[in-house]
């Protein structure tokens, strides 16, 4: 195959990554120029918050521990408050996508610095893109701001994280990976990136659910998260991100077993189209099929397989097919009001947990 013409923009991020690397953190929040960093977290990770903060000693200006999915802007406007309130230079986000997403929150109103520190797989911190929502709507964005200048992959912290949500997160990183290699602004550079980050969460997750705490296992997830989100940094996502930010954003779906359902199917709408691709993937999972691929890799290891498993109603599936081609992506098969029925019947499969087909 010839060299195809594209564009590569890279991104001004510094990326620590090892395990045991959160002893740095002093080191690159000197490197930021800060001085007093708030630290962000979920209640539920509000020990590893405490942890980080007490690394810090006199240069931690608090913790801030009420992080939720979706980030309301009820909780970005008191964050944001917070931060102003203890004169803070540096906002440090410890856990996945929603602690992530309000440092972004504090960091587009303020432009304060974030240093990110991710635990879960979702990918936010390799990208420019933000969430809101404000009176149930989500809505998203893209601004450089919000981009972490820096990143801490540390494998020990992902350690804690439960099997089940390991693997779902595992795969919402490889569907960022997956669209990634049939986006339109795709280009060489990112599609390695996609299929060695398929490779190392296809070998890791298998391994996580025999030995949670395998710290080997946990360092190849990790390294295969941060591939898949710079993936979703760098080029645009199509149908499967719109089916999962509709099922998500308007039926309340958790994130990642939304993205674990929906991939094969998703996959397999645009197989025909996307030959390469197809082939990358595949090769990655170590598969004869992509779509069939994933959905092997999730039901092996124990992540559901149907939407109806995780609280979609059939009754809903007309609705959400309306939604999903109101404002189509760009896809390289067009979805839109033409192809509604189509799209109606991949989540009809989807919803019942067939194969993809
Ligand atoms: P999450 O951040 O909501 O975390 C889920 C739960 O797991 C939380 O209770 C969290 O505290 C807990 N947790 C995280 N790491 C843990 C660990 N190591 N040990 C124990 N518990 C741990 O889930 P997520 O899937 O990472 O993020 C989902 C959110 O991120 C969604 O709102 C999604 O839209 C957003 N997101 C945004 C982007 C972007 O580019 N802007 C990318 C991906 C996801």
């Amino acid at each position: 195959m010839t060299a195809r013409d594209f564009v590569y923009t890279s991104q001004p991020q510094r990326v620590v990554f090892g395990a045991g690397s959160l002893q740095h953190l002093a080191r690159e929040i000197d490197a930021l120029g800060a001085r007093r960093a708030l630290v962000l977290s979920t209640p539920e990770q509000r020990g590893q918050a405490e942890r980080v903060a007490d690394m810090l000693g006199t240069h931690a200006a608090g913790v801030f521990d009420r992080a939720v999915m979706h980030v309301p802007i009820e909780t970005a406007r008191e964050a944001r408050e917070v931060a102003r309130q203890l004169g803070a230079d540096c906002a440090i986000a410890i856990g996945g996508g929603s602690t992530t997403g309000l440092g972004k929150a504090i960091a587009l109103d303020s432009g304060l610095p974030i240093l990110a520190i991710p635990t879960t797989y979702a990918g936010s911190e390799m990208t420019p893109i933000y969430g809101l929502t404000e009176a149930g709507i989500k809505k998203t964005g893209k601004d450089f701001r919000v981009l972490p200048r820096t990143v801490i992959y540390d494998p020990e912290l992902s350690r804690t994280l439960p099997v089940g949500l390991s693997v779902t997160s595992g795969i919402n990183a490889i569907a960022h990976a997956a669209e990634g290699l049939y986006a339109q602004d795709s280009n060489p550079v990112m599609d390695l990136m996609a299929e060695e980050g398929i490779a190392a969460l296809a070998r890791a997750l298998p391994a996580i659910r025999t030995k949670p705490d395998d710290i080997d296992a946990r360092s190849d997830a990790l390294y295969g998260a941060w591939l898949c989100g710079s993936v979703l940094g760098n080029v645009g996502m199509a149908l499967h991100h719109k089916l999962c930010h509709t099922l998500g954003g308007s039926f309340n779906l958790p994130h990642a077993e939304v993205h674990t359902v929906v991939l094969p199917h998703a996959l397999i709408f645009n197989a025909q189209a996307t030959p390469h691709a197809m082939t990358r993937i595949a090769r990655a999972l170590g598969t004869a099929s992509a779509p069939h691929g994933i959905q092997d890799l999730a039901r092996d290891n124990g992540a559901p397989v149907a939407l109806r498993d995780i609280g979609m109603k059939e009754s809903d599936l007309d609705l959400a097919a309306d939604i999903a081609v109101r404002n189509p992506y760009w896809n390289p098969k067009p979805f839109g009001p033409a192809e509604r029925n189509e799209i109606r019947a991949l989540l009809q499969r989807a919803w019942a947990g067939e194969p993809p087909g």
